[in-house]
């Protein structure tokens, strides 16, 4: 076996989010406490300076400067079928700022990260390394550290005065935020071929608490038609693999696109009014508690009715793909995919549902279905 080289290198990626991270906390707090000041506030000054502090000490964990690498090969000798996927920018700039759960390992911005995945029968291999950093890729990266920290120094100023930048800037965030999983998913996703006229790809074990993501064995994706599939379903046998892929084909050819389309536009403009209306407020001077509480009432009934009709919609939407599939493959082959999701340590340990349902009520579902 090869051994692989582990070596420590400097990454002018996370050079580049602490500056611009450090640039927004320093700036907002500096603007804070001048205001806080002018009414004499100095309690408010203490914990934000301690919140400040707090926020600061967790870049050097989240972006350390020196990452070591390991660049683990795929003997290409041994898989049948290889396929490859590079991250690049956005993918990277994204990871940066929504992917928590572990320190971020990118070296340079504009090199790639380079997923890999091995196939021979029953053994599906990944990989997960960073490309050759080129001397040019972290002239890139300090030109871009200088510029964004530039751009972020006076955000930040604009985002203490609450107005609508702000209302926009944690808008984006926190639809980025919301859409997390199914963005990660779609980074860390290799392509391997066509299920009809559907994309087929299979999901890297990106979350460190694997076996609980794994209780989602497959999604379907609307916008680039694709089926994803955690890595699991993909080489733990036919039974599993066709019911899953039956399932998932059964959601894009059920699915209403124009609704789709049309709840996640509603999302979208609710969020940005919330949080510009509260800004806008705020700016205009609006000092009563009440008139700045009011969008907030509002949004947080929206999301209650929202999420409850997604809720309903997306159980409905579980037996029609159910539906399809039985159509689609049978009966007792969906019966047997089932089986096979019960018997899985997971769903006995932790009793989790599937999309929502028990997988009790879906087999119940499916057996007493007559189509
Ligand atoms: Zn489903």
């Amino acid at each position: 076996m090869k051994k692989n080289n582990t070596k420590k290198v400097f990454s002018s990626a996370n050079f580049f989010f602490i500056c611009i991270m450090f640039m927004f906390f320093f700036s907002y707090y500096y603007n804070e406490w001048q205001r806080n000041r002018a009414i004499n506030n100095n309690f408010a000054n203490i914990i934000f300076f301690i919140m400040t502090i707090a926020i600061c000490a967790y870049f050097p964990i989240r972006f350390p400067l020196f990452i070591k690498t390991e660049n683990e090969k795929i003997d290409e000798s041994y898989y049948d079928d290889i396929y490859y996927k590079k991250l690049g920018f956005w993918s990277q700039l994204y990871l940066g700022f929504f992917y928590w759960t572990k320190c971020n390992d990118s070296i340079s911005l504009f090199s790639k990260k380079i997923l890999c995945l091995g196939i021979k029968n029953r053994e599906c291999k990944f990989t997960y390394n960073n490309s050759e950093v080129k001397k040019i890729y972290r002239i890139f990266d300090f030109i871009l550290t200088v510029i964004s920290s530039i751009v972020v120094f006076f955000l930040a100023q604009e985002f203490s005065k609450m107005g609508i930048v702000y209302g926009l800037t944690l808008s984006v965030f926190s639809l980025l935020f919301a859409f997390r999983n199914i963005i990660l998913n779609h980074i860390f996703s290799v392509k391997i071929g066509n299920e009809e006229e559907y994309n087929l790809s299979i999901m890297y074990p990106y979350c460190i608490f694997d076996g609980i993501m794994s209780r989602k064995y497959g999604f379907a994706y609307y916008g680039d038609n694709n089926i994803l599939l955690q890595k699991d379903v993909f080489c733990g046998g036919e039974i599993l693999k066709k019911y899953i892929i039956a399932h998932e084909k059964g959601h894009l050819k059920t699915s209403n696109r124009t609704k789709n389309l049309l709840l996640l536009f509603t999302i979208i403009f609710a969020t940005i009014s919330f949080f510009t209306s509260v800004g806008f407020m705020v700016q205009i001077g609006v000092k009563r508690t009440e008139l700045i509480i009011l969008p907030l009432i509002m949004y947080a009934v929206f999301l209650y009715v929202y999420l409850t009709l997604l809720r309903k919609k997306s159980e409905k939407d579980e037996f029609l793909a159910d539906v399809y599939a039985i159509k689609n493959i049978g009966k007792e082959a969906v019966l047997k995919g089932l089986e096979v999701i019960k018997k899985d340590t997971l769903y006995k340990n932790y009793e989790v549902k599937l999309s929502g349902i028990e997988i009790d009520r879906r087999i119940k579902f499916v057996k007493e279905y007559k189509g």
